[in-house]
C-alpha cells in the first residue's frame, strides 16, 4: 500500500480557492454589502450548477442505481420531541471557552491541551473562562408568541426526517429489509468556529442515506457501505491518495454508535472529515418508539412475521463540503508558455465532466461573417442535452483560459472552415488538444467522451 500523504502539497490554497470562487461566481459571502453574515454563503451561477450536479450525481448513485433505496424530502421544521428523542437537546453540544482579554471564542476541543489546562488563550495569552456546554441547535418560535410552547428547532441533520418517516415509507412503498432512504437537504448548526471558507458553516446541505438492516447483519452491511462510498469517490475521479479512512476512537464515538468511520480528504488546510459512515444500531428507532409511543418494529412477512427494530447504517456526506472538496481537488496551475509573462500559466479546474458547471462552451472565432450566428445555432442544438455557455468576447486564447478556470471540459470553436464543410474544432480542457469534428456527430462524440472520461 502506498504511504499515506502527511501534508497537502498541491497548488491550491484556501485564499486562492476563495478568491477564484468569488471572481468566477461560484460562491459569495452572504449579505456581503452589509459586511457579510458569518457562517452563511451564497452560491452564484457556477456554484449552483456545480452543487446541483453533485446532488444529481449522488442521487443517481444512491437511488437510480440501487433498486432498494428510495428518496425523501422531509421538512426542516420538525416536532420538537424529535430532538429530545434523538438526544440532540441533551447531547448536541460543543465545549466552549472564551478569552476574557481578547474576547475570542474557541471550541475547547480545538485548542491545545496545555492552554486548556493552564486556562491561557492560544491567541493572546489572556485568561480563559471555564468550559461550558453550548447546544448547536438553532432555536426559533412557531406562532405569534415567543414562549416555550412555540419553541422549535432548525434541523441540525437530515437523518431524523428519515427515521420518523420510516414506517410511512415501508407502508406506501412496500419496502422490505434491507432497504434505504436517501435525502438531500439543508441543515443548520450554530457552529462556534466557522473558518476555512465553506468547510464549516452554520447553514449547509447534507446528502444522507439511512440503510435499514436486520440486527446481526449490520456489521456486514456496514463494511459493504464503506466499500460503496469509497467507490463513489473513485468514480467521481477524485485524487484517491487524498482520501483516507479514520475510525472513531472510544472518545469520539457517539453514544449510539457501534462503529464509525469518516472518509477524510486532504484539503489545503490538512486532513478533514468529508463524510461519515456509521453503524447507528437500533438506537434511533428505539428512542422514537419510546418518545412517540408508536410501534416502529419491522414485521418480517417472509420470516414468520418476526418482529424487530432494524439497525441503521448511515452514510452522511456534506453537499457543500463536497463542493469545496471538488474545487480543491480539481484546482491546478499549469505552465503552458515560455514568454515570461502571466499568460505562461493557466489556472484550470479539472472537474469530472459529470459535475462540471458548464459542459460545453461555444466560441465563434469571430463575431462577424455569420460565425456568431452559426455558433448560436449549434449551441441551441446542444442545449437540449448539455449545460452550455457562449462567449464571443476577446482573443480565443483568453476565452479558453476563462473556460479552463470555470472547469468547462469541452470548448467548441466555429471558424470559416465550419461554414464551408460543416466541421468545428473540439478543444479538450485537460490536454488542450484540438480536433476537427463534423458538427453532425458532435453531441454523440461528447457523450462518449463523458462516459470514457478519466482524469490524468
Ligand atoms: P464535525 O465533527 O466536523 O462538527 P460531525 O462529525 O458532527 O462534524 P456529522 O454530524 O457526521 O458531522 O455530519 C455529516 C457530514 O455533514 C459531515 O461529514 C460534513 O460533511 C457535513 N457537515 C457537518 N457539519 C457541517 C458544517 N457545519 N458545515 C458544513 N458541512 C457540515
Amino acid at each position: 500500500m502506498a504511504e499515506e500523504l502527511t501534508e497537502y502539497s498541491g497548488p491550491a490554497t484556501m485564499e486562492k480557492i476563495t478568491s477564484l470562487a468569488k471572481r468566477r461566481g461560484f460562491v459569495f459571502q452572504s449579505s456581503e454589502i452589509y459586511g457579510g453574515q458569518n457562517g452563511a454563503w451564497d452560491y452564484g451561477p457556477l456554484g449552483i450548477e456545480l452543487k446541483n450536479r453533485i446532488a444529481a450525481n449522488w442521487w443517481k448513485e444512491m437511488i437510480q442505481l440501487h433498486d432498494e433505496i428510495v428518496g425523501l424530502d422531509a421538512a426542516i421544521l420538525m416536532h420538537p420531541r424529535t430532538w429530545e428523542a434523538s438526544g440532540h437537546v441533551e447531547n448536541f453540544t460543543d465545549p466552549l471557552v472564551d478569552c476574557k482579554k481578547c474576547k475570542t471564542r474557541f471550541r475547547a476541543d480545538m485548542i491545545p491541551d496545555e492552554n486548556l489546562a493552564s486556562k491561557t488563550c492560544p491567541e493572546c495569552g489572556g485568561e480563559l473562562t471555564d468550559t461550558r456546554k453550548f447546544n448547536l441547535m438553532f432555536r426559533t418560535h412557531i406562532g405569534p408568541t415567543e414562549d416555550n410552547a412555540g419553541l422549535i428547532y432548525l434541523r441540525p441533520e437530515t437523518a431524523q426526517g428519515i427515521y420518523v418517516n420510516y414506517k410511512n415509507i415501508i407502508q406506501s412503498n412496500r419496502m422490505k429489509i434491507p432497504f434505504g432512504i436517501a435525502q438531500i437537504g439543508k441543515a443548520f448548526r450554530n457552529e462556534i468556529v466557522t473558518k476555512n471558507f465553506i468547510f464549516r458553516t452554520c447553514e449547509f446541505e447534507q446528502m444522507e442515506m439511512q440503510y435499514f438492516v436486520k440486527p446481526g447483519t449490520d456489521v456486514e452491511w456496514f463494511n459493504e457501505w464503506k466499500k460503496r462510498r469509497w467507490a463513489y469517490y473513485e468514480k467521481l475521479g477524485v485524487k484517491m491518495d487524498h482520501l483516507r479512512w479514520h475510525q472513531h476512537g472510544p472518545d469520539e464515538l457517539a453514544h449510539y454508535a457501534k462503529d464509525a468511520y469518516d472518509i477524510q480528504y486532504l484539503f489545503p488546510m490538512g486532513w478533514r472529515e468529508l463524510e461519515g459512515v456509521h453503524n447507528r444500531t437500533n438506537y434511533d428507532l428505539t428512542r422514537h418508539t419510546e418518545f412517540s409511543g408508536k410501534d416502529l418494529q419491522y414485521i418480517d412477512q417472509d420470516n414468520n412475521n418476526d418482529r424487530y427494530i432494524p439497525f441503521i447504517i448511515e452514510t452522511s456526506a456534506g453537499l457543500t463540503r463536497t463542493l469545496l472538496m471538488l474545487i480543491c481537488d480539481a484546482y491546478d496551475e499549469e505552465k503552458v508558455g515560455d514568454k515570461g509573462d502571466a499568460d505562461d500559466w493557466r489556472t484550470v479546474l479539472r472537474f469530472h465532466p459529470l459535475v462540471a458547471p458548464v459542459t460545453i462552451a461555444m466560441l465563434p472565432l469571430m463575431k462577424k461573417d455569420g460565425l456568431a450566428e452559426l455558433a448560436q445555432d449549434i449551441r441551441n442544438e446542444l442545449k437540449e442535452d448539455f449545460a452550455t455557455d457562449y462567449d464571443q468576447a476577446g482573443a480565443i486564447g483568453r476565452r479558453y483560459r476563462r473556460q479552463d478556470e470555470a472547469g468547462t471540459p469541452f470548448c467548441v470553436t466555429v471558424d470559416y472552415q465550419s461554414k464551408d464543410d460543416g466541421t468545428v474544432t473540439l478543444r479538450y480542457r485537460d490536454s488542450m488538444e484540438q480536433v476537427r469534428v463534423p458538427r453532425a456527430g458532435l453531441a454523440e462524440k461528447i457523450r462518449q467522451e463523458i462516459k470514457a472520461y478519466k482524469r490524468k
